[in-house]
Parts: C-alpha cells; structure tokens; sequence
C-alpha cells in the first residue's frame, strides 16, 4: 500500500515518491489577509491538513515541512486599508489574527511555517534581477514583465510555458488580446514588477529602476518557497544537483492553475535553472452554496467565523468540526456544494460517533486498513470515512485512531457534549425548569400540555428521554442535544 496522488501537471494519479523520504517538503498557497477568509478558502486548508497529517504519518511527524503563505502586500489590501481608514499592517494583523483562529476551530494543525510575503521582499528581488539577466524578463516604464515567450524560445529541459494549465501560447496571446498594457512586449508577458505610487507600500526597485516598487503576485510564492523549502536547507537535501531546486508538492485551489501556479513555474524554472518547481501539482475543486456560485451579490457569501460565531447560515451557529466532517464527505476534486443539511447531518454523525467513544480508554490504536487504503488513494476521504462508519460499530479504538488522522473525534465525548449543548437555542437551567414543568403535567393527565413542551424543546435542538428510575420506579426524564 502506497500513498497515491493525482498530478494536474500529468493529469494522472502516480505513486508518491518524496525526493528525499527524510525530507518530504509541501507549499500550499495561502490567504490575501484583506478580508474574511469565506467558506470556500476553508477547502483548500482542510484538505491539505489532511494530506499533511497523512504525510507525517507515514513518513514520520518531524519529517514533513509545510510551508503556507500569508500574501499581505496586494492592491485589494492597499484599497481596504484607505477604505478603512486603517495602516496596511493593522489591517492585515487583524484579518490574519481572525483567520489563525479560524482555521484552528477547523481542526487544523498549523503549518511548519507561514511566511509573509513582505518579509521576503529580498528574495523576489534576488530572482527579478536573475530572470532579467539571463534574458527571461525585461525591464519597461518601471515595471519588470516575464517572456513567456523567451521562456519557450530557450528550450531549458523544463516544461514548455502552459503545460500545467494545458493551454498553448497561441491560445493564450489570442485569450489576452483585450486591454494589453502599452509596456508589454507580448500580451502573455506577465508583471514581475510595477512601480509604487506615493502612498503605496513601496520597496528599492530591482535592475536599477529608480522609483520604489512592489512585487506583482506570482513573484512570491516562487520566491517563499526557494527560501523556505530549498534554500533554507541547502546542504541537508540528499539529491542530485540538477534537482536541488524542485520540492515535493505544490498545492492549491483549481482556480490558481492559471495564472498563478503557471507563472511560479515559469519563474522558478527560469530563474533557477531547475528541470520542475515541484514534482506533484494538487488542486481542489470549487465550493458552492445551496447549488449556486457563492458571491456577494448573490447574499449567499458565507465566511468561516460566520459559520462559526453567528446564525447566518441555517439560521444557528456549527462547529468547527461539522464544518470539517462536511467538507471532507466529498472528495476534494469534486466541486462541493455547501448545505445546511449536509452540515445536519454531519453534526449527527459526529454526535454518534462521540457517543460511541464514551468510556473507551485512550489506547494505542492504529487506523483500519481499508481506512489507509482509502486515504492513500489519492485522499479519498468520502471512502475512508465510509470505512469509518463501519468501523464505529466494529472497533471504535481504532474508528477514533482512524478519524483523528482525519483531524476529527479530536476531543473527548464530554468536551464535545459541553460545546454542544453550550450551542443550544437554549440555557440548560431553562431546559430544567421545562421537564419539571412536563413532568408537572403529566401527573395532572394534560397531555396535549405534555406533548406541547416536548416539541417546543425539540424545536430548540433538545431530545428527551423517559425512563423509570429502577431504584424507585418513579418516571425520570433526561433530556440531550440532538438536532
Ligand atoms: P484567494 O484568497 O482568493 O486567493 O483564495 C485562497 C485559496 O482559496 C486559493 O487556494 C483558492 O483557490 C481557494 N478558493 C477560493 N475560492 C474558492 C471556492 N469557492 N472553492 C474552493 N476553493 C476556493
Ligand atoms: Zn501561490
């Protein structure tokens, strides 16, 4: 059994083989801290948590480097700031801030590193000023622009211009005919470089351009990963020169194919002389809510800490963890469409499988078999947690060992009774004085009394249970969330 995964660089699913198994090093592209991270930027960051604990379990936990970026220098973070009336750094501290702790109520681990691309500004200076002078990019009205063309033209043992997004430059300049800026030579040349104007952010310009500059945004994640997954471990990496520059896997939403993945290819390539940037190529399908495109305009745009903090999706709050179950119930290539119910009932699932782990004694167990097997196919996570429903019942030992790799059943059975009854419409002492109340009328016959307060409780996510004491054959009621 061997981890499997698909590359959109070959568009097959291949045998993993880490360039160096002591040493597996993996880039996610990050958030642009000027707003809320929405629901649909929560995929790819569960989704490469999953494939990150999978890696240190199978390679060993101090083995795996994960690097995710955090792009806080952009032109939409610029306007936000003036819009706000607030400095750049305080706006990207705080939006930052919020996404940290959103992404920890999702149950992910953080990555080994979250570079800044502000704080690696010498780094895409460093590769600019390679590009230009090995002929691969130029220098126009202030901005340094990329020749796809010249990138192609030099025939570097490296994959032609288009290959990841499987397009071909013809296609691509008759694509970018409209509104082509008057400093490009080509219309595919893309911006490595522009020029700040006065109140912008604004660092020393590469290649002699006197006016302070900003990168554009491909330059960084190049830039971010030389640094963080290469050159930062130059010396430890055991490989063949020629591929000292090429890191495991590269992932991201399927929206970034092109440009974005296509361009960081196209520099590092270039700039550093390597045969590829990175061996696999990942990306998640889209998100979209109730069956249409999330948008603003829409109002069915939903962000992670709504979801988490107010009733605007469903009309209640949901756990960090149904968020989780619900996005990994369907494989992450898929587009996923976004429900209340399917948020229903993943917080039903978790409710049982919480409730089958009461009493069991933490132990060493191993995740199932057919539980790996499912995973290790290229992360079939709707599989593998088919194979954890079974399990459940089975062996739930090994049900918990097995949904921990998938970053759930993280908590104890009573941690997670408390966290949802805390999320009840409804104060438990009010619960209480209900069931007295129920218990109240009952003795006095009025059942449609009886009846009226059980399902002004269920309505509020309350489930009720009526048992005789055996001690002294009285009736009992105990009630628990269930919704
Ligand atoms: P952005 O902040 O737009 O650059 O997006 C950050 C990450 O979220 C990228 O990996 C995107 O591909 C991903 N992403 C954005 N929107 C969606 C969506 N609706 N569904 C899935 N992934 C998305
Ligand atoms: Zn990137």
């Amino acid at each position: 059994m061997s981890l499997r995964l698909y590359n959109t660089l070959t568009r097959s699913k291949e045998a993993f083989r880490p360039i160096d198994p002591a040493h597996v090093r993996m880039y996610v592209c990050g958030p642009t801290v000027y707003d809320l991270a929405h629901i649909g930027n929560a995929r790819p960051i569960i989704v490469f948590d999953v494939l990150y604990r999978l890696l240190r379990q199978l390679h060993g936990e101090e083995a795996v480097t994960y690097v995710r970026n955090i792009t806080d220098v952009d032109d939409k973070i610029n306007a936000r700031a003036a819009e706000r009336g607030i400095t750049i750094r305080e706006l990207t501290e705080g939006t930052n801030a919020i996404f940290q702790s959103d992404v920890k109520a999702l149950g992910c681990l953080d990555p080994d590193m979250q570079p800044r691309a502000t704080e690696h500004i010498v780094e895409m200076v460093d590769l600019i000023e390679r590009l230009v002078a090995k002929g691969f990019a130029y220098v126009a009205e202030e901005h340094v622009l990329f020749s796809p063309a010249a990138m192609d033209a030099a025939k570097g043992g490296w994959p032609r211009y288009g290959a990841l997004a499987n397009r071909s430059l013809d296609e691509m300049i008759a694509g970018a005919r409209v509104d082509v800026a008057p400093y490009k030579r080509e219309p595919t040349d893309f911006v490595l470089w522009k020029p700040s104007k006065a109140g912008e952010p604004g660092w020393p310009s590469p290649c002699g351009v006197a006016t302070p500059g900003r990168p554009g945004w491909h330059i960084e994640c190049s830039a971010m990963s030389w640094k963080r997954l290469i050159s930062d471990f130059a010396g430890k990496i055991a490989c063949e020169a020629a591929e000292a520059n090429v890191f495991d896997i590269h992932g991201g939403g399927i929206d970034l194919v092109f440009p974005h993945h296509e361009n960081e290819i196209a520099q590092t390539c270039c700039a550093l002389n390597a045969p590829r940037m990175a061996n696999v190529w990942m990306h998640n399908g889209f998100l979209q809510v109730e069956g249409e495109k999330m948008s603003k305009s829409l109002g069915n745009f939903i962000t992670i800490n709504e979801l988490l903090h107010t009733g605007h999706f469903g009309g209640r709050k949901w756990t960090g963890e149904a968020l989780r179950l619900a996005m990994l119930r369907t494989h992450y290539r898929q587009p996923i469409d976004w429900t209340v119910k399917a948020l229903e009932e993943a917080e039903k699932t978790l409710d049982r499988w919480y409730g089958a782990l009461e009493n069991l004694p933490e132990d060493g167990a191993q995740p199932g078999e057919a539980f790996m097997a499912a995973l290790q196919d290229d992360l079939n996570t709707p599989g593998a947690i088919a194979e954890l429903f079974t399990m459940v019942g089975e062996n739930p030992a090994q049900a918990r060992a097995s949904a921990r790799l998938l970053g759930l059943l993280q908590m104890s059975p009573a941690d997670w009774n408390a966290l949802r009854q805390a999320d009840l419409a409804i104060a438990p002492q009010a619960i209480e004085a209900l069931i007295e109340a129920r218990l109240a009328a009952r003795a006095a016959k009025n059942w449609a009394e009886s009846d009226r307060i059980r399902d002004e409780l269920a309505a509020k996510g309350v489930a009720l249970k009526d048992a005789k004491d055996p001690a002294t054959g009285e009736m009992r009621t105990t009630w628990e969330a269930k919704r």
